[in-house]
Formats: C-alpha cells, sequence, structure tokens
C-alpha cells in the first residue's frame, strides 16, 4: 500500500499524513480550502523540525517527508489512483456519509476505506458504499506522531482481509494497532469520555478549580496530563460529538454530557485550536510551552 490518501488535514489529518509520509509514503492530503491546507503543511513543517532539533531525524528526512506529501482541494483529483483513504473530516455523520458515498463512486475497486473517527458507526458508514467490507476504523491518536496506539475497528461487515492489511500497516508504520469491535466510542472513548466529563462535572459543581482537577489526575494517578487539558487538546467540539454518540448510540444518561460542555462549544470555546478552552492558549508562547512537552 503505497500511496495514501488523507482527508482533512486537522488536528488528525496533518499527523496521519505527516506519519505515513515519514515512512516512505506517497501522500495526497485534502481539505475544503488552501487555507487549511497551508495551516496543516506549517503544523507537519513545525513538528518535523521539533523532531529535527532533538535528532530523531536528519534534514534529508524532513526533507523526503515534506515531498511526499502533495496537497488538494478537490476530492477527486486526489483518490482516484490511491491504495488506502483514511478519513480525518470533522466528527460529523453527514459529513463523513457524503465522503464515503462520494468515495465509493471514485475510488478504484479495491482502495480501501478508513475513517479515523472517534466514535461513529464503521457500519453505518459504510453501508453508504458498496464496499462495506473494505471499509474499516483505524483510529489514531492525538498527537499522531507521538502516540504509539492505533485502534483497529472492524464494522460488521469488515473483512478479515481488509482487517488483516490495515493491522500489518499500522505495525510497519511502528505503531501498535489493536482490533475491536464496532460499538458507540469504540474502547478508547468509551472509557476516556466518561472521564473528561466527570472532569468537567466536578468543575461545573464547583468542587474544585481546573488546575486542581488536572493536578490531582496528573499527581495523584500518574497521567502526563489533566482530563481538562486532555480535552483542550481533543478538542471540546470532538468531545461533545463522541459523548452524543454514546449517549444516543447506548440511551443511556451516564453519558450525557455535562451542561457546561455544551455551553464552552456553543460559546466556540473548543481549547488549543479556538484558542480558549479550560486554558487560554492565546500567549502563542505558552501554548508552545504546553505542547512542546509531547513533541
Ligand atoms: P479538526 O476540526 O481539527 O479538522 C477537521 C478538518 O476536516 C478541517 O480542516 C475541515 O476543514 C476538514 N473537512 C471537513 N469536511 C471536509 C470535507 N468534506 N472534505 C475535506 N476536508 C474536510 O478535527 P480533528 O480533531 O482533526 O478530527 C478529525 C477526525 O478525527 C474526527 O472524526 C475526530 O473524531 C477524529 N479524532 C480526533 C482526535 C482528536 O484528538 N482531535 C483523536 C482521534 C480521532
Amino acid at each position: 500500500m503505497q500511496h495514501i490518501a488523507v482527508i482533512g488535514a486537522g488536528t488528525m489529518g496533518n499527523g496521519i499524513a505527516h506519519v505515513f509520509a515519514q515512512n516512505g509514503h506517497k501522500v495526497n492530503l485534502i481539505d475544503l480550502s488552501e487555507e487549511s491546507l497551508t495551516k496543516g503543511l506549517a503544523t507537519i513543517t513545525k513538528n518535523l523540525d521539533r523532531m529535527l532539533a532533538k535528532e530523531k531525524i536528519t534534514e534529508i528526512d524532513k526533507t523526503a517527508t515534506l515531498n511526499n506529501i502533495s496537497s488538494f482541494t478537490v476530492l477527486k483529483d486526489a483518490v482516484c489512483n490511491v491504495d488506502l483513504v483514511v478519513e480525518a473530516a470533522s466528527e460529523n455523520l453527514n459529513v463523513k456519509l457524503g465522503i464515503f458515498k462520494e468515495l465509493d463512486a471514485i475510488c478504484g475497486e479495491q482502495t480501501i476505506l478508513a475513517t479515523n473517527t472517534s466514535s461513529i458507526s464503521i457500519t453505518q458508514i459504510a453501508a453508504a458504499t458498496n464496499r462495506p467490507e473494505k471499509v474499516i476504523g483505524m483510529h489514531f491518536m492525538n498527537p499522531v506522531p507521538i502516540m504509539q496506539l492505533v485502534e483497529i475497528i472492524r464494522g460488521y461487515s469488515t473483512s478479515d482481509e481488509t482487517t488483516d492489511q490495515i493491522m500489518q500497516l499500522s505495525s510497519n508504520l511502528g505503531k501498535t494497532p489493536t482490533e475491536v469491535n464496532d460499538y458507540p466510542g469504540f474502547v478508547a472513548n468509551r472509557i476516556l469520555m466518561p472521564m473528561i466529563n466527570e472532569a468537567i462535572e466536578t468543575l461545573y459543581n464547583g468542587v474544585a478549580g481546573v488546575s486542581e482537577i488536572d493536578t490531582v489526575m496528573k499527581l495523584g494517578m500518574a497521567h502526563p496530563m489533566g482530563p481538562l487539558q486532555l480535552a483542550d487538546f481533543i478538542g471540546l467540539d470532538v468531545c461533545l460529538s463522541i459523548l452524543n454518540v454514546m449517549y444516543d448510540g447506548f440511551k443511556n444518561p451516564k453519558y450525557a454530557p455535562c451542561p457546561l460542555l455544551v455551553n464552552m462549544v456553543m460559546a466556540q470555546k473548543l481549547g488549543v485550536k479556538s484558542g480558549e478552552g479550560f486554558y487560554d492558549y492565546n500567549d502563542s508562547r505558552k501554548a508552545e510551552k504546553i505542547s512542546k512537552q509531547f513533541l
């Protein structure tokens, strides 16, 4: 699987493109606007520079990685000749259904269609295509160049052959793929999101402040990052979407998103990507210092 297309150049898409390109794959990176692509490529360049400064890669690796990435705003131009598409567009069911329908019509018969969704049903996405056996969840973790896990989610009709190919490909990227079944939130977010939601609820109930809650979880539970800061890194809109998918999917009130989370998303306080969430990232030096701890 040499040639890969990545849809979405946001938080996850640029990281996924980075990792494939650094491992010698040709990558077509697609987003809706030139502006989003420029931003995504600037993030990849910045992350490669950081790795260079830490002597994890050479100048030659950096140049080769960037040369492996081409950017596109028209889907059809970018996906007609690829072996695999990894969709990392916004966490919205209708957006994903529309993309997969279009991909199914444009891509070659052999092309595998993967989604990086955090929680949306792989089975439902696959049903928008005529190749459900070739649709699979390939759930990378944030930040993609650093995190070891890829949660591989088999939809109801995903074939053994597709699963084996994607498990092998993920291992070749130096990651650890872990196979799970397709239920709301899969494994990672089914466990993580109730914890984040409870941390927000704890804040909402006035039990403790932002930094106190994060300190308890960092120093008391040896988490590398507190849950509120992690929510800022994931994106509060993404957290809300995932909780809503689990709430709707299980019909269980334990997944109901905290009203404070709902309000913050309505106020466009989305975390790192909007400059403010539980913490303020508008001071670029402060944001840089925080993200340096992880890259
Ligand atoms: P994001 O908002 O940072 O980026 C999404 C990008 O997709 C944007 O640049 C947007 O312009 C683009 N986009 C939207 N519709 C598109 C379309 N039709 N064609 C091409 N591009 C389109 O979101 P993100 O955090 O990168 O999340 C992407 C996916 O990855 C979501 O499904 C999310 O649930 C999942 N995910 C997110 C995280 C995380 O920590 N943020 C972790 C794992 C998985």
